[in-house]
Protein backbone atom coordinates (compact mmCIF):
# COMPACT_ATOMS: atom_id res chain seq x y z
CA UNK A 1 0.00 0.00 0.00
CA UNK A 2 1.39 3.38 -1.03
CA UNK A 3 0.48 6.86 0.24
CA UNK A 4 -0.36 8.97 -2.81
CA UNK A 5 -1.11 12.67 -3.24
CA UNK A 6 -3.39 13.63 -6.14
CA UNK A 7 -3.54 17.38 -6.76
CA UNK A 8 -6.57 18.47 -8.75
CA UNK A 9 -8.19 15.32 -7.35
CA UNK A 10 -11.72 16.77 -7.34
CA UNK A 11 -11.56 17.46 -11.08
CA UNK A 12 -12.58 15.27 -13.99
CA UNK A 13 -9.43 13.16 -14.45
CA UNK A 14 -8.30 13.52 -10.81
CA UNK A 15 -11.50 12.05 -9.35
CA UNK A 16 -11.31 9.07 -11.73
CA UNK A 17 -7.66 8.59 -10.72
CA UNK A 18 -8.43 8.76 -6.96
CA UNK A 19 -11.12 6.10 -7.45
CA UNK A 20 -8.72 3.81 -9.30
CA UNK A 21 -5.89 4.25 -6.74
CA UNK A 22 -8.26 3.47 -3.84
CA UNK A 23 -9.50 0.40 -5.72
CA UNK A 24 -5.87 -0.72 -6.07
CA UNK A 25 -5.56 -0.55 -2.27
CA UNK A 26 -3.62 2.69 -1.75
CA UNK A 27 -4.06 5.58 0.68
CA UNK A 28 -5.06 8.68 -1.28
CA UNK A 29 -4.77 12.32 -0.28
CA UNK A 30 -6.85 14.39 -2.68
CA UNK A 31 -5.91 18.07 -2.81
CA UNK A 32 -7.98 20.66 -4.64
CA UNK A 33 -9.02 24.34 -4.46
CA UNK A 34 -12.36 23.67 -6.24
CA UNK A 35 -11.55 26.14 -9.02
CA UNK A 36 -13.08 23.83 -11.61
CA UNK A 37 -13.50 20.61 -9.62
CA UNK A 38 -16.44 19.74 -7.41
CA UNK A 39 -17.37 18.00 -4.15
CA UNK A 40 -19.85 15.95 -6.16
CA UNK A 41 -16.98 14.25 -8.01
CA UNK A 42 -15.52 12.90 -4.75
CA UNK A 43 -18.74 12.36 -2.75
CA UNK A 44 -18.59 8.61 -3.26
CA UNK A 45 -14.97 8.48 -2.00
CA UNK A 46 -15.26 10.63 1.12
CA UNK A 47 -16.36 7.75 3.42
CA UNK A 48 -13.50 5.49 2.35
CA UNK A 49 -11.07 5.30 5.34
CA UNK A 50 -8.12 5.37 2.90
CA UNK A 51 -9.28 8.67 1.38
CA UNK A 52 -8.52 12.12 2.76
CA UNK A 53 -9.44 15.48 1.24
CA UNK A 54 -7.37 18.64 1.72
CA UNK A 55 -8.69 21.97 0.44
CA UNK A 56 -5.59 23.82 -0.73
CA UNK A 57 -4.21 25.89 -3.61
CA UNK A 58 -0.87 24.56 -4.95
CA UNK A 59 0.29 28.15 -5.45
CA UNK A 60 0.95 28.00 -1.70
CA UNK A 61 3.52 25.57 -0.27
CA UNK A 62 2.26 22.58 1.71
CA UNK A 63 3.99 19.89 3.75
CA UNK A 64 2.71 16.36 3.06
CA UNK A 65 4.91 13.26 3.09
CA UNK A 66 3.79 10.77 0.44
CA UNK A 67 5.37 8.09 -1.76
CA UNK A 68 3.94 9.52 -4.98
CA UNK A 69 2.47 12.78 -6.27
CA UNK A 70 0.23 13.00 -9.32
CA UNK A 71 0.16 16.73 -10.14
CA UNK A 72 -3.08 17.42 -12.02
CA UNK A 73 -4.03 20.76 -10.47
CA UNK A 74 -4.72 23.21 -13.31
CA UNK A 75 -7.89 24.22 -15.18
CA UNK A 76 -7.95 22.35 -18.51
CA UNK A 77 -10.88 23.76 -20.48
CA UNK A 78 -9.99 26.80 -22.66
CA UNK A 79 -12.80 29.05 -21.24
CA UNK A 80 -11.71 28.15 -17.70
CA UNK A 81 -7.96 28.56 -18.15
CA UNK A 82 -8.51 31.83 -20.04
CA UNK A 83 -10.87 33.22 -17.36
CA UNK A 84 -7.97 34.10 -15.03
CA UNK A 85 -4.89 33.63 -17.23
CA UNK A 86 -2.40 34.98 -14.68
CA UNK A 87 -3.66 32.43 -12.17
CA UNK A 88 -3.26 29.69 -14.81
CA UNK A 89 0.39 30.59 -15.36
CA UNK A 90 1.04 30.77 -11.62
CA UNK A 91 -0.54 27.34 -11.10
CA UNK A 92 1.71 25.77 -13.73
CA UNK A 93 4.88 27.54 -12.62
CA UNK A 94 4.72 28.46 -8.89
CA UNK A 95 2.37 25.55 -8.18
CA UNK A 96 4.53 22.98 -9.97
CA UNK A 97 7.67 24.32 -8.26
CA UNK A 98 5.94 23.88 -4.88
CA UNK A 99 5.03 20.28 -5.72
CA UNK A 100 8.59 19.60 -6.90
CA UNK A 101 9.97 21.00 -3.61
CA UNK A 102 7.68 18.58 -1.80
CA UNK A 103 8.82 15.66 -3.95
CA UNK A 104 12.47 16.56 -3.38
CA UNK A 105 12.04 16.98 0.39
CA UNK A 106 10.40 13.57 0.90
CA UNK A 107 11.96 11.67 -2.01
CA UNK A 108 8.51 11.18 -3.52
CA UNK A 109 8.07 10.28 -7.17
CA UNK A 110 6.16 13.04 -8.99
CA UNK A 111 4.16 12.75 -12.22
CA UNK A 112 3.22 15.93 -14.08
CA UNK A 113 0.03 16.04 -16.17
CA UNK A 114 1.32 17.89 -19.22
CA UNK A 115 -0.63 18.27 -22.41
CA UNK A 116 -0.70 17.98 -26.19
CA UNK A 117 -0.96 21.80 -26.07
CA UNK A 118 2.84 21.88 -25.68
CA UNK A 119 2.85 21.11 -29.44
CA UNK A 120 0.66 24.21 -30.08
CA UNK A 121 -0.77 24.31 -33.60
CA UNK A 122 1.44 21.43 -34.74
CA UNK A 123 3.38 21.37 -37.99
CA UNK A 124 4.26 17.70 -37.43
CA UNK A 125 1.42 15.22 -37.76
CA UNK A 126 0.84 12.97 -35.88
CA UNK A 127 2.75 14.46 -32.97
CA UNK A 128 5.79 12.60 -31.62
CA UNK A 129 7.44 13.42 -28.31
CA UNK A 130 10.60 14.76 -29.98
CA UNK A 131 8.62 17.53 -31.72
CA UNK A 132 9.26 20.90 -30.02
CA UNK A 133 5.97 22.43 -31.08
CA UNK A 134 4.57 25.53 -32.69
CA UNK A 135 3.28 27.66 -29.83
CA UNK A 136 2.30 31.33 -29.83
CA UNK A 137 3.99 32.72 -26.69
CA UNK A 138 1.74 35.81 -26.46
CA UNK A 139 -1.71 34.59 -27.48
CA UNK A 140 -4.86 33.78 -25.51
CA UNK A 141 -3.88 30.11 -25.12
CA UNK A 142 -0.31 30.90 -23.99
CA UNK A 143 -1.18 31.05 -20.29
CA UNK A 144 -1.91 27.33 -20.52
CA UNK A 145 0.46 26.23 -23.31
CA UNK A 146 3.51 28.13 -22.10
CA UNK A 147 2.61 27.46 -18.47
CA UNK A 148 2.61 23.72 -19.16
CA UNK A 149 5.83 24.00 -21.20
CA UNK A 150 7.51 25.79 -18.28
CA UNK A 151 6.17 23.09 -15.94
CA UNK A 152 7.95 20.49 -18.10
CA UNK A 153 11.13 22.61 -17.92
CA UNK A 154 10.90 22.76 -14.12
CA UNK A 155 10.37 18.99 -13.94
CA UNK A 156 13.43 18.31 -16.11
CA UNK A 157 15.60 20.85 -14.25
CA UNK A 158 14.69 19.48 -10.81
CA UNK A 159 15.56 16.05 -12.20
CA UNK A 160 18.94 17.17 -13.62
CA UNK A 161 19.85 19.50 -10.74
CA UNK A 162 18.49 17.61 -7.71
CA UNK A 163 17.89 14.11 -9.08
CA UNK A 164 14.16 14.40 -8.32
CA UNK A 165 12.24 11.28 -9.36
CA UNK A 166 9.99 12.63 -12.13
CA UNK A 167 7.57 11.44 -14.82
CA UNK A 168 6.00 13.59 -17.55
CA UNK A 169 2.90 12.59 -19.49
CA UNK A 170 1.39 14.60 -22.34
CA UNK A 171 -2.36 14.05 -22.27
CA UNK A 172 -4.36 14.40 -25.48
CA UNK A 173 -8.10 15.28 -25.44
CA UNK A 174 -9.73 13.05 -22.85
CA UNK A 175 -13.45 12.76 -22.04
CA UNK A 176 -15.82 10.70 -19.90
CA UNK A 177 -17.63 10.34 -16.60
CA UNK A 178 -17.16 13.22 -14.10
CA UNK A 179 -16.64 15.86 -16.79
CA UNK A 180 -18.61 18.92 -15.78
CA UNK A 181 -21.55 19.51 -18.17
CA UNK A 182 -20.72 23.27 -18.23
CA UNK A 183 -17.03 22.68 -18.58
CA UNK A 184 -16.88 24.36 -22.00
CA UNK A 185 -14.93 21.61 -23.77
CA UNK A 186 -16.23 20.14 -26.97
CA UNK A 187 -17.46 16.71 -25.82
CA UNK A 188 -19.27 18.09 -22.77
CA UNK A 189 -20.75 21.01 -24.73
CA UNK A 190 -22.02 18.82 -27.58
CA UNK A 191 -23.54 16.12 -25.33
CA UNK A 192 -25.24 18.68 -23.07
CA UNK A 193 -26.58 20.58 -26.11
CA UNK A 194 -27.77 17.39 -27.82
CA UNK A 195 -29.56 16.08 -24.72
CA UNK A 196 -31.39 19.40 -24.35
CA UNK A 197 -32.10 19.60 -28.12
CA UNK A 198 -30.26 22.95 -28.12
CA UNK A 199 -28.18 24.11 -31.08
CA UNK A 200 -24.80 22.36 -31.37
CA UNK A 201 -22.13 25.08 -31.46
CA UNK A 202 -19.32 24.26 -33.88
CA UNK A 203 -16.51 26.82 -33.75
CA UNK A 204 -15.30 27.51 -37.28
CA UNK A 205 -16.30 25.15 -40.09
CA UNK A 206 -15.71 22.01 -38.01
CA UNK A 207 -12.89 20.71 -40.20
CA UNK A 208 -10.34 20.97 -37.34
CA UNK A 209 -9.47 17.56 -35.90
CA UNK A 210 -8.96 16.09 -32.43
CA UNK A 211 -8.36 12.52 -31.21
CA UNK A 212 -10.50 11.60 -28.21
CA UNK A 213 -9.42 9.21 -25.45
CA UNK A 214 -11.82 7.70 -22.91
CA UNK A 215 -10.83 8.46 -19.32
CA UNK A 216 -10.39 4.84 -18.13
CA UNK A 217 -7.77 4.29 -20.85
CA UNK A 218 -5.91 7.43 -19.80
CA UNK A 219 -5.95 6.45 -16.11
CA UNK A 220 -4.43 3.05 -16.99
CA UNK A 221 -1.65 4.81 -18.87
CA UNK A 222 -1.01 7.28 -16.03
CA UNK A 223 -0.66 4.51 -13.45
CA UNK A 224 1.57 2.47 -15.78
CA UNK A 225 3.79 5.51 -16.28
CA UNK A 226 4.01 6.20 -12.54
CA UNK A 227 5.01 2.58 -11.90
CA UNK A 228 7.54 2.38 -14.76
CA UNK A 229 11.29 2.25 -14.11
CA UNK A 230 14.14 3.90 -16.04
CA UNK A 231 11.77 6.02 -18.10
CA UNK A 232 10.87 9.61 -17.23
CA UNK A 233 9.12 10.63 -20.45
CA UNK A 234 7.70 12.84 -21.74
CA UNK A 235 5.28 10.32 -23.18
CA UNK A 236 2.10 10.94 -25.19
CA UNK A 237 -1.07 9.40 -23.76
CA UNK A 238 -4.08 9.63 -26.04
CA UNK A 239 -6.20 7.81 -28.57
CA UNK A 240 -4.84 8.10 -32.13
CA UNK A 241 -8.31 7.76 -33.66
CA UNK A 242 -8.58 11.21 -35.27
CA UNK A 243 -11.86 12.85 -36.37
CA UNK A 244 -13.16 16.26 -37.35
CA UNK A 245 -15.24 18.28 -34.92
CA UNK A 246 -18.11 18.15 -37.44
CA UNK A 247 -17.93 14.33 -37.40
CA UNK A 248 -18.01 14.37 -33.58
CA UNK A 249 -21.14 16.59 -33.63
CA UNK A 250 -22.91 14.26 -36.07
CA UNK A 251 -21.97 11.20 -34.02
CA UNK A 252 -23.31 12.73 -30.79
CA UNK A 253 -26.56 13.86 -32.47
CA UNK A 254 -27.06 10.31 -33.75
CA UNK A 255 -26.23 8.63 -30.44
CA UNK A 256 -28.56 10.89 -28.43
CA UNK A 257 -31.32 10.75 -31.07
CA UNK A 258 -31.33 14.54 -30.76
CA UNK A 259 -33.32 17.17 -32.68
CA UNK A 260 -30.46 19.66 -32.28
CA UNK A 261 -29.28 21.63 -35.29
CA UNK A 262 -25.66 22.45 -35.99
CA UNK A 263 -24.77 26.14 -35.91
CA UNK A 264 -21.38 27.75 -36.48
CA UNK A 265 -19.62 30.26 -34.21
CA UNK A 266 -16.27 32.02 -34.74
CA UNK A 267 -13.18 29.88 -34.27
CA UNK A 268 -11.29 31.08 -31.14
CA UNK A 269 -7.74 32.47 -31.60
CA UNK A 270 -4.87 29.99 -32.01
CA UNK A 271 -7.22 26.98 -32.07
CA UNK A 272 -5.05 24.08 -33.34
CA UNK A 273 -6.08 22.84 -36.82
CA UNK A 274 -5.24 19.19 -36.22
CA UNK A 275 -4.13 16.94 -33.41
CA UNK A 276 -3.32 13.25 -33.20
CA UNK A 277 -0.88 11.51 -30.87
CA UNK A 278 1.84 9.18 -32.05
CA UNK A 279 1.74 6.60 -29.24
CA UNK A 280 4.62 4.38 -30.40
CA UNK A 281 6.67 5.34 -27.31
CA UNK A 282 3.84 4.53 -24.86
CA UNK A 283 3.38 1.15 -26.58
CA UNK A 284 7.10 0.39 -26.42
CA UNK A 285 7.89 1.61 -22.91
CA UNK A 286 4.61 1.00 -21.08
CA UNK A 287 2.86 -1.59 -23.22
CA UNK A 288 -0.04 0.88 -23.17
CA UNK A 289 -2.60 1.64 -25.83
CA UNK A 290 -6.27 2.66 -25.58
CA UNK A 291 -8.96 -0.02 -25.81
CA UNK A 292 -12.25 1.92 -25.45
CA UNK A 293 -13.83 2.84 -28.80
CA UNK A 294 -15.42 6.23 -29.40
CA UNK A 295 -18.85 4.52 -29.57
CA UNK A 296 -18.46 2.86 -26.18
CA UNK A 297 -16.89 5.93 -24.57
CA UNK A 298 -19.55 8.31 -25.85
CA UNK A 299 -22.35 5.97 -24.73
CA UNK A 300 -20.97 5.88 -21.17
CA UNK A 301 -20.53 9.67 -21.14
CA UNK A 302 -24.02 10.30 -22.55
CA UNK A 303 -25.54 8.02 -19.89
CA UNK A 304 -23.67 9.95 -17.18
CA UNK A 305 -24.68 13.35 -18.56
CA UNK A 306 -28.33 12.36 -18.91
CA UNK A 307 -28.44 11.79 -15.12
CA UNK A 308 -26.61 15.07 -14.37
CA UNK A 309 -28.29 17.55 -16.66
CA UNK A 310 -31.41 19.50 -15.62
CA UNK A 311 -33.86 19.69 -18.51
P1 LIG B 1 -10.43 19.79 -14.46
O1 LIG B 1 -10.57 21.26 -14.63
O2 LIG B 1 -11.67 18.96 -14.34
O3 LIG B 1 -9.51 19.45 -13.19
C1 LIG B 1 -8.52 20.29 -12.71
C2 LIG B 1 -8.61 20.28 -11.18
O4 LIG B 1 -7.55 21.08 -10.64
C3 LIG B 1 -9.92 20.89 -10.66
O5 LIG B 1 -10.47 20.05 -9.66
C4 LIG B 1 -9.49 22.24 -10.09
O6 LIG B 1 -10.35 22.69 -9.07
C5 LIG B 1 -8.08 21.93 -9.62
N1 LIG B 1 -7.19 23.11 -9.55
C6 LIG B 1 -7.00 24.06 -10.51
N2 LIG B 1 -6.08 24.95 -10.08
C7 LIG B 1 -5.68 24.55 -8.85
C8 LIG B 1 -4.77 25.06 -7.89
N3 LIG B 1 -4.07 26.19 -8.13
N4 LIG B 1 -4.61 24.40 -6.73
C9 LIG B 1 -5.33 23.27 -6.45
N5 LIG B 1 -6.22 22.74 -7.32
C10 LIG B 1 -6.40 23.38 -8.50
O7 LIG B 1 -9.53 19.27 -15.67
P2 LIG B 1 -9.08 17.80 -16.09
O8 LIG B 1 -9.53 17.57 -17.46
O9 LIG B 1 -9.41 16.84 -15.03
O10 LIG B 1 -7.49 18.00 -16.16
C11 LIG B 1 -6.61 17.51 -15.15
C12 LIG B 1 -5.17 17.77 -15.58
O11 LIG B 1 -4.92 17.08 -16.80
C13 LIG B 1 -4.85 19.24 -15.83
O12 LIG B 1 -3.56 19.50 -15.34
C14 LIG B 1 -4.89 19.37 -17.32
O13 LIG B 1 -4.05 20.39 -17.79
C15 LIG B 1 -4.41 17.99 -17.77
N6 LIG B 1 -4.90 17.67 -19.12
C16 LIG B 1 -6.20 17.32 -19.35
C17 LIG B 1 -6.63 17.04 -20.64
C18 LIG B 1 -8.04 16.60 -20.95
O14 LIG B 1 -8.36 16.38 -22.12
N7 LIG B 1 -8.94 16.43 -20.00
C19 LIG B 1 -5.73 17.16 -21.70
C20 LIG B 1 -4.43 17.55 -21.44
C21 LIG B 1 -4.01 17.79 -20.15
N1 LIG C 1 -15.24 23.39 -30.05
C1 LIG C 1 -16.40 23.56 -30.78
N2 LIG C 1 -17.55 23.82 -30.10
C2 LIG C 1 -17.61 23.88 -28.74
C3 LIG C 1 -16.41 23.69 -28.00
C4 LIG C 1 -15.24 23.46 -28.70
O1 LIG C 1 -16.41 23.51 -32.01
O2 LIG C 1 -18.71 24.10 -28.20
C5 LIG C 1 -13.98 23.11 -30.81
C6 LIG C 1 -12.80 23.95 -30.41
O3 LIG C 1 -12.78 25.16 -31.13
C7 LIG C 1 -11.63 23.03 -30.77
C8 LIG C 1 -12.19 21.62 -30.53
O4 LIG C 1 -13.61 21.77 -30.52
O5 LIG C 1 -11.34 23.14 -32.14
C9 LIG C 1 -11.74 21.04 -29.20
O6 LIG C 1 -12.02 22.00 -28.20
P1 LIG C 1 -11.80 21.75 -26.64
O7 LIG C 1 -12.08 23.04 -25.95
O8 LIG C 1 -12.55 20.56 -26.18
O9 LIG C 1 -10.26 21.34 -26.48
P2 LIG C 1 -8.89 21.87 -27.13
O10 LIG C 1 -9.13 22.97 -28.09
O11 LIG C 1 -8.11 22.32 -25.95
O12 LIG C 1 -8.36 20.67 -27.80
Amino acid sequence: MKKILVTGGAGFIGSNLCKKLLKDGHKVICLDNFLTGSKENINNLINNPNFKFVEHDIENPIDINTDEIYNLACPASPPHYQFNPVKTVRTSVVGVANMLELAQKYNSRILQASTSEVYGDPLMHPQKEEYWGNVNPIGIRSCYDEGKRCAETLMMDYHRQFNTDIKIIRIFNTYGVNMHPNDGRVVSNFIAQALKNDDITIYGDGSQTRSFCYVSDLIDGMVKMMNSENFIGPVNLGNPSERTILNLAELIIKKTDSKSKIIHKPLPGDDPIKRKPDITLAKEKLNWYPVVSIDEGLEKTIEYFSKKIQY
